[in-house]
């Protein structure tokens, strides 16, 4: 190396030795330091900033879904069956999320050749399980577990697990990052909860487009309305919309809500025939928001649906 670099400098001058230093450096450590992160993807925003949150500086991480879309039915990429297949580690919420609709995410696996609870793990594993209750759907499990920060917390503790499994030497480090981002957690969780208790009960209804919001209506004690029971059937049939029309004309509710991810014709023709306004602010509920703005990871997703809704909700 030095003899080279002496050879360089002779020719080239000092300009170009440096040049050249700091590329052979810089590409030297380049190699080296991805061989020593953990190689993670994650299916989509929310799941990706979880892992972020565990994983921090050790893992190197790759999102499939881009944020503002919907994570049910996607058509992947070559470039996510490139990252896939040299991952070390997949996470995927399971339950009917990505492996429902056109399974995506199954077809994905099998593309990229990994084998289930040994390369990709769902990390709603463990929470308790809510089903789906339309015709063409009821028995199916509905996905949106994370809209309770409780189950959020579990996707902590099940990415951590893994992350701890697949690189022991800095199991200590994973172990320390979920403790501070589950205290975190939590405290929202309890802010949350007080929020919604004083919100007065007749105006107690979350409308939504998806039927999205059952884990989250469980949890804080608001009951959910909605068009479509689930993004992978048909959104805003005029049945759809009608059912709900009829729903809302029985309840004094404030507001309507739209989630970022979805087309938001159909509350617009609900919010019109039945007078109730929607909320400007969109929910965030199956994508974090765009880097940079309010609600860009999951924490300030979940932050800013709950001060929206009982905002929305306290009209
Ligand atoms: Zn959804």
């Amino acid at each position: 190396m030095k003899k080279i670099n002496l050879v360089l400098a002779t020719l080239f001058g000092s300009l170009l030795v440096l040049t050249g230093c700091s590329g052979t450096a810089g590409q030297g450590e380049n190699q080296q330091g991805n061989a020593d992160l953990v190689e993670v993807v994650a299916t989509n925003s929310i799941i990706a900033d979880i892992a972020k949150n565990i994983g921090g500086d050790k893992i190197d991480l790759y999102s499939i879904v881009p944020v503002g879309r919907d994570p049910h039915e996607y058509e992947f990429l070559p470039a996510d069956v490139q990252k896939t297949s040299e991952a070390d580690v997949i996470f995927y919420n399971g339950i009917n999320l990505e492996t429902g609709g056109n399974g995506w995410f199954t077809t994905l696996m099998e593309n990229a050749g990994k084998v289930k609870d040994q390369d990709y793990f769902a990390v709603s594993d463990g929470v308790e399980v809510i089903y789906l209750e339309g015709t063409e759907e009821q028995g199916k499990e509905d996905p949106h577990a994370w809209l309770n920060l409780a189950n959020g917390m579990i996707y902590a503790e099940n990415i951590a697990k893994q992350l701890s499994l697949k690189d022991p030497e800095n199991a200590d480090y994973y172990e320390a990052n979920l403790d501070s981002y589950l205290g975190q957690l939590r405290e929202l969780d309890a802010s949350a909860k007080e929020k919604f208790a004083a919100l007065p009960d007749e105006q107690k209804l979350l409308v939504t487009s998806e039927g999205c919001m059952k884990y989250f209506s469980a949890a804080y004690g608001i009951p959910a309305a909605y068009i479509w029971e689930i993004n992978t059937e048909e959104e805003g049939t005029p049945e759809q919309i009608q059912s709900l029309i009829e729903q809302l004309r029985a309840s004094s509710v404030p507001t309507l809500f739209v989630e970022s991810s979805v087309d938001a014709r159909s509350m617009q023709t609900v919010a019109k025939d039945t007078g109730i306004p929607i909320s400007e602010a969109k929910l965030f509920t199956d994508s974090v928001a765009e880097p940079g703005e309010e609600g860009d990871s999951y924490y300030s997703m979940m932050a800013w649906n709950f001060e929206q809704i009982a905002a929305g909700l306290a009209q």
